[in-house]
């Protein structure tokens, strides 16, 4: 995602014949295919500020919202696929005081970020939601909360860059950076080619680490392995996106509901589903709406969020090695920021000033403590 987000907006920028996409296995897999596809709500005036690294984080997740807007539209317009791009919104649910207390917690933050919400009152929960539990006991809504199908999504965006002429290699992995006197002059495929290139953006997921560590800089970017289960529902069962602290369910337009996910960060680069986190997800699922009990599961998968060394993604110019750019590290968020992420690094490699001020998630940085920012909550 975060690779043909940021062909993409070179290629709408006219750039295309000038990107070349090297993937190892086939485009639009890994984690971005995994991935649940929820974008989280955003107030649009976040866009104006962004002195802190709270204040970047909401910068970069508004544009990225603005622009999914945007691009689904275009996407749908150029290559006939719609990445069903939709504003549902979402509710979250407490089922004790406890969660009901961090969600208050949390709705200061909403507050402070200016994200339309309301504490709902009790008999408004099956108004705006009719299918949860009966149990609950708190429920916020936030109108904004939305959904890309990603496997579309990614579908549309590889021919949309291909038709505006971006060359994309798949089956080639690259090897390592080759630089020249602290330039970058391309990449060396495994295979022991090179392909030239007066700049690289590094967008490997969670294998960027072990790229930037062959250049000598140890900048983590953990696995973080999550498992999902599919549920075969009929349309407009479930309404809205409905989460429960890390868990979630997100209906799409046929009714199919996905139930997530897992958060298992010492899992490394396994990405097979185990039955262990399948239950795990299902009972999350049946607690937060019991009547999914009756639908079948149609399919379960894993993927590998890449992480960093912090909260935050790694966005910018690597020092020390002229022309190396890394976009990597979006963990739980990598769908809802990638469009931003594509826009900023075209501005980076055209050479402009970036939208979004990228002090904050500079590669190099010193990691922050995961409390100074919010956890980036999709
Ligand atoms: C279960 C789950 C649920 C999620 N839900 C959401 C969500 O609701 N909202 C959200 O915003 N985010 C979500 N995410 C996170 C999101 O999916 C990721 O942050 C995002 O997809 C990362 O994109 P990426 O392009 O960096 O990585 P990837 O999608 O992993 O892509 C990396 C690519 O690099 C290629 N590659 C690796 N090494 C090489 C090499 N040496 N040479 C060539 N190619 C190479 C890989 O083959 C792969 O195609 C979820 C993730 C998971 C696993």
């Amino acid at each position: 995602m975060i690779g043909l987000s940021v062909a993409y907006a070179l290629a709408r920028r006219g750039r295309g014949p000038r990107v070349l996409l090297l993937e190892r296995g086939q485009t639009g897999q890994a984690s971005s295919w995994a991935g649940a596809g929820m974008i989280a709500p955003v107030a649009p005036d976040a866009l104006t500020s962004g002195a802190t690294p709270r204040e970047g984080l909401a910068m970069l997740r508004a544009l990225s919202s603005c622009l999914y807007e945007t691009w689904a539209r275009d996407l749908r317009d150029e290559t006939g696929i719609d990445p069903e791009y939709r504003r549902q919104g979402g509710v979250d649910l407490a089922f004790n005081t406890k969660e009901a207390d961090e969600l208050q917690a949390m709705s200061g933050r909403w507050k402070r970020e200016g994200i339309v919400f309301e504490r709902l009152a009790q008999a408004d929960y099956h108004r705006v939601e009719p299918r949860l539990n009966d149990q609950v006991q708190a429920v916020y809504f936030l109108p904004d909360r939305a959904q890309i199908r990603n496997p579309r999504l990614l579908r549309a965006l590889r021919i949309a860059c291909q038709q505006r002429g971006v060359t994309i290699e798949t089956g080639c992995e690259v090897a390592n950076v080759v630089e020249q006197g602290g330039r970058v002059r391309g990449v060396r495929l495994e295979d022991g080619t090179e392909r030239p290139g007066e700049i690289v953006v590094l967008a490997a997921g969670a294998w960027t680490g072990g790229l930037l560590e062959r250049l000598g800089r140890a900048i983590p970017t953990r696995p973080v392995k999550g498992q999902l289960a599919l549920l075969a529902g009929p349309p407009g069962w479930l309404r809205r996106i409905v989460e429960h602290g890390s868990y979630y369910l997100v209906p799409r337009a046929d009714g199919r509901i996905l139930a997530g996910a897992t958060i298992e960060p010492d899992a490394g680069f396994d990405s097979s589903p185990t039955e262990e986190g399948v239950r795990e997800v299902l009972e999350e699922a049946f607690l937060m709406c019991p009547g999914l009990r009756a639908f079948p599961v149609e399919r379960t998968w894993a993927g590998l969020r890449p992480g960093s060394p912090d909260s935050r993604p790694l966005i910018g110019p690597l020092p020390g090695i002229q022309g190396l750019i890394v976009a990597a590290g979006h963990k739980r968020a990598g769908l809802q920021q990638a469009p931003g992420t594509g826009e900023v690094v075209a501005d980076l490699i055209e050479g402009v000033e970036p939208r979004v001020p990228l002090e904050w998630c500079r590669p190099d940085r010193d990691p922050v403590p995961d409390e100074e920012v919010p956890s980036v909550r999709s």
